[in-house]
């Protein structure tokens, strides 16, 4: 079969080797080219040790003192405030008990696939060594946040996640970059990195181009369904396919509200600044808990960066938040470079509000699949979500139930 898949993007790609792997004639089509959206800048963890969602009481009782700060965690833009109501009230409904457990349990099982997905990929693309096997530390500056967060590691710990507690001087050996405000850490061992999201995105397009994958530049503006798939460009003829498959990112919803699916997909914008050739300060990632923001050691330097903007897809990126971050981030290393000397980034995190992506065919027909809305873990979770789509295009049982991450749950 002809299958088109829209973005070039981490899932867009991972779905194009899964799809080639089945046999099919495969091509990739994106407006502007490989890793041009939200993959190209993110913060490289194959984070498949969390299954805590976004949306959780944990999240919500943290609201109001991070609203307050109008360069902390979480803010959202003014301009932007009315037109995310809506899914704000989605993300409160998703935190409710029954719901909440619901999505820990489909979190946990995409997780699970995302480590052996990545491995297998990695290994058939001869990238191994692109992937970085340290874990991760969640650190902690507050002894009060430390317990109130246990449950959570507990929960981890039972669904078979490896949990270490670390004291201050234990993590001072780990990582002696960081300063003496980290008075302990959480250390999950079998997290890991990728060596840079955007190589890894264009190992993955070069690989594909390699294989025999096509890529075309064209903006899709609808999908066509009758007789068979035809995808509508803007400014060139119409690309026609037996399959699609939709994983343009935070972009995705007017292309699935075309075909009668509203998914609430909206975007959680992130921030952050990156130290070209800076490889010394780490040596695996860190989660600074309670201040929003991660930082990673990539092969290409550091990168420091997280927070919450809620603001949509238009608004102009404000970077008076970065170098808010930076400026927290100062206290929690020995040295830092300066702020200058960096490079900042504003990325779109594709979020729904029950943390879950929207992985399934589409309501008007079964010859359109979508895959996006990853939100904080679409690098984590590509290689598995690939393998699932692979398995909806032929018609083949997945290896996960479907339901809670069904076009049609909302
Ligand atoms: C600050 C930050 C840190 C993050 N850290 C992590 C992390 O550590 N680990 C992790 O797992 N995830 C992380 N994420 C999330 C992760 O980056 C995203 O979930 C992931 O990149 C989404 O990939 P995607 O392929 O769905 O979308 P994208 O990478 O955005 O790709 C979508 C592609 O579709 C194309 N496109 C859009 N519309 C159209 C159209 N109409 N026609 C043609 N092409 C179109 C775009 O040009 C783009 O190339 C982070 C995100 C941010 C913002």
């Amino acid at each position: 079969m002809k299958i088109a898949v829209i973005g070039a993007g981490i899932v867009g790609l991972a779905s194009a080797h899964a799809l080639a792997d089945d046999g099919h004639d495969v091509v990739v089509i994106d407006r502007e080219g490989p890793a041009a959206g939200t993959s190209r800048g993110n913060a490289g963890w194959l984070a498949h040790t969390d299954i805590d969602p976004i949306a959780s009481p944990k999240m919500l009782r943290q609201v109001p003192k991070f609203l307050m700060d109008p360069l902390g965690p979480l803010t959202i833009r003014k301009e932007y405030f009315f037109t995310i109501l809506p899914w704000l009230a989605r993300l409160i409904l998703a935190s409710r008990p029954g719901q909440l457990d619901q999505s820990i349990a489909a979190i946990t099982a995409i997780q699970s696939l995302a480590m052996p997905a990545w491995t297998k990929l990695a290994k058939q693309l001869g990238i191994e060594q692109s992937i970085h096997r340290r874990g991760a530390l969640f650190a902690f500056t507050d002894t009060d946040l430390f317990r109130r967060t246990l449950p959570h590691f507990k929960r981890q710990e039972r669904a078979g996640i490896s949990v270490d507690y670390l004291d201050a001087s234990e993590v001072r050996q780990m990582e002696p970059g960081l300063s003496d405000a980290i008075i302990g850490a959480s250390f999950f061992p079998d997290a890991a990195h990728v060596s840079d999201p955007h190589l890894i995105t264009l190992a993955l397009y070069e690989s594909a181009r390699a294989r025999g994958i096509d890529h075309i530049k064209a903006d899709i503006v609808a999908i066509e369904t009758e007789p068979n798939p035809a995808l509508l460009c803007k400014d060139r003829g119409p690309i026609y396919a037996d399959a699609v498959v939709l994983a343009a990112g935070a972009w995705s919803k007017p292309l699935a509200a075309g075909l009668g699916d509203r998914v609430p997909l909206d975007t959680e914008r992130g921030y952050n600044i990156s130290f070209p050739g800076v490889t010394r300060h780490l040596n695996r990632p860190v989660s600074f808990q309670g201040h929003g923001f991660v930082s990673t050691p990539l092969d290409t330097g550091l990168r420091i960066g997280g927070a919450v903007e809620l603001g949509g897809l238009k608004l102009p990126p404000n970077h008076d938040r970065t170098r808010a971050m930076y400026q927290k981030a100062l206290g929690f290393f020995r040295d830092l470079p300066a702020f200058d000397q960096g490079t900042v980034w504003m990325g779109h995190r594709p979020s729904i509000p029950d943390s879950l992506p929207v992985i399934g065919h589409s309501r008007r027909s079964r010859k359109v699949v979508y895959a996006f809305g990853h939100g904080h873990y679409g690098l984590t979770q590509s290689a598995a979500t690939g393998r699932i789509v692979a398995d909806l295009v032929a018609e083949r049982a997945p290896p996960i139930d479907l339901t809670r991450f069904s076009p049609q749950r909302f």
